[in-house]
């Protein structure tokens, strides 16, 4: 192994690896260090993101899709299966197929796009500017070795909040991770926190049959999202068994006698509730111990985040920082964006994030979706506001599709028609808010929608009229 490089990047998650590619690409010699370790022991590339998040989630996400539209809607087609059954043991092993794959995928693009995956612990020893800096890499047995970088990117990412008063024993009680490898569906299950990572979760086990309980301490649903989404992406996962306190602080949990115990206290008072299996989603905190030696000259916030300015350069020479360990929503494509910009810039090349446009998805049925200023954060800003909706009641292919609720809404400024956000509850919303991600990229009008034709019938017909309504020129929906 050489022991000099132009690039090391710490950290081979969706903030780490896609920094190497692009540093590859960009025809600089690119080690990425990465120590991530399955349950069984096993390293793979790829981070929470692909072995333990997005993937992984998703994969199930579509597995207990299917079986709760086979179980409830076949039967609208005149499609009788009777009562289908699951094999949770052949889902997961799909899910892990998946996840194999995917990693194995990093491995080789890797392999053949010239960037050495190192896989053990990195640790940032001194920052560069005189000369260059040094990285402690240990490998997988135990053994150091000091390698030198023209520049790094640390790519540390992220792990679980643990709540100190509800212990986990990785079976009863669990984080996101556990809750993603049950062997079995549980009767009651309960989930803290109605983040995106607990309603999707909530959502999986629900639709195999779960009865599910979250338990959310702040009175609001998605606060980050606009209300009137919220609202609506409350009712339906609520119409659909989801069982989601509002202002419910869940105050300690214990195993007893096999189930989990928990206390919470609401508006009411005291609570408590049983269940058989618990997953803790409260939310993710920087994984930044042991990364830096002392004197690196890299700072960290109050919360362990590494201080990074808006091209992701920490205070200290030729080292960057991406992803889940800087400030920012925890997010792959954000993380991607960030080490790709800081692949470019130790380049000397172009490297830009557009923070305004950062879309956010929550893979439940139906879909989250949204992107830009709320409704709200336009008025707060003094815009005057004008907005269109359009609910996918009227939008033949939902209906077609068995997938009529919610609806596609816009928020535009009226007096320069500029469009500020796009906020979709519905069938694919996480696919149908690229078209309004490259809308608010490019600085598009009302008008530059209305005037794009699309495909007919496509839900993304939604987003098209709904900005039509803005001008209460909607054609298949009334124009209040
Ligand atoms: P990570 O993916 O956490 O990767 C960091 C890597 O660095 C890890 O492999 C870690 O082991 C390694 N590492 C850390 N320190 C060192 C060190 N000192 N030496 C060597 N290696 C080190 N985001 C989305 O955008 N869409 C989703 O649908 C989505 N779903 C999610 C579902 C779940 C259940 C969870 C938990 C998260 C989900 N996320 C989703 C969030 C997403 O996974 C993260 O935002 C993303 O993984 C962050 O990327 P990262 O590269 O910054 O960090
Ligand atoms: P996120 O940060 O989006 O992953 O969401 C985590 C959610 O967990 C937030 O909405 C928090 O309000 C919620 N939360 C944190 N601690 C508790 C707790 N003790 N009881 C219930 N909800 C909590």
């Amino acid at each position: 192994m050489t022991d000099r490089y132009d690039v090391i990047v710490i950290g081979g998650g969706p903030g780490g690896y896609p920094a190497a590619i692009r540093a590859a690409q960009n025809k600089l010699s690119v080690a990425c260090i990465d120590d991530w370790q399955n349950h069984d022991g096993s390293r793979a590339f790829g981070g929470t993101c692909l072995n333990a998040g997005c993937i992984p989630s998703k994969a199930l996400l579509e597995s207990s899709e299917l079986f709760h539209r086979a179980a409830h809607e076949f039967k609208a087609h005149g499609i009788a299966v009777g009562s289908p059954s699951i094999d949770v043991t052949a889902m997961q092993k799909r899910k892990a197929g998946i996840v194999k794959g995917m990693t194995g995928g990093i491995a080789s693009l890797f392999k053949s796009g010239g960037v050495v995956g190192l896989q053990g612990r990195g640790r940032l020893l001194a920052a560069g500017g005189q000369g260059d800096c040094q990285v402690e890499f240990t490998g997988a047995d135990g053994a150091k070795q000091t390698l030198s970088a023209g520049s790094v990117i640390l790519a540390s990412g992220s792990v679980p909040v643990e709540l100190k008063s509800v212990p986990q024993d990785g079976k009863r009680i669990v984080d996101s991770w556990g809750a993603l490898e049950f062997d079995a569906v549980p009767a009651r299950l309960g989930v803290i926190g109605a983040g995106v990572i607990g309603l999707e979760l909530g959502s999986v086990w629900q639709r195999l049959g779960a009865k599910v309980t979250v338990l959310e301490a702040a009175e609001d649903f998605l606060a980050l999202a606009d209300r009137q989404l919220a609202a609506e992406a409350l009712k339906q996962l609520r119409k659909q068994g989801l069982d989601i306190k509002l202002g419910a602080k869940v105050s300690a949990a214990a195993i007893d006698n096999g189930e989990v115990s928990v206390r919470f206290a609401d508006g009411q008072g005291e609570q408590s509730a049983k269940f058989d299996r618990l997953v803790v989603a409260v939310g993710r905190r920087p994984f930044t111990k042991d990364l830096l030696a002392e004197g690196t000259g890299v700072q960290l916030d109050q919360r362990a985040f590494i201080v990074v300015d808006d091209h992701c350069r920490t205070g200290a020479p030729n080292v960057y920082a991406v992803g889940d360990c800087v400030r920012g929503p925890m997010l792959a494509h954000k993380a991607k964006d960030e080490g790709v910009m800081a692949a470019e810039l130790i380049a000397g090349r172009y490297g830009h994030v557009n923070y305004e446009v950062i879309p956010s998805v929550i893979y439940t049925a139906p879909e989250i979706a949204w992107v830009g200023r709320s409704e709200a954060e336009a008025r707060a800003a003094g815009v005057n506001v004008k907005v269109g909706q359009f609910p996918f009641v009227a939008s033949g292919r939902a209906r077609a599709m068995e997938a009529s609720g919610g609806f596609a809404k816009i928020v535009a400024d009226a007096d320069s028609d500029r469009v500020l956000g796009v906020h979709i509850v519905g069938p694919m919303a996480g696919e149908l808010i690229g078209e309004a991600c490259l809308a608010l990229e490019y600085h598009a009008s009302c008008e530059d929608l209305q005037r794009t034709m699309h495909a007919h019938p496509t839900l993304s017909e939604a987003v098209h009229e709904a900005a039509l309504n803005a001008d209460k020129r909607a054609i298949d929906t009334l124009n209040r």
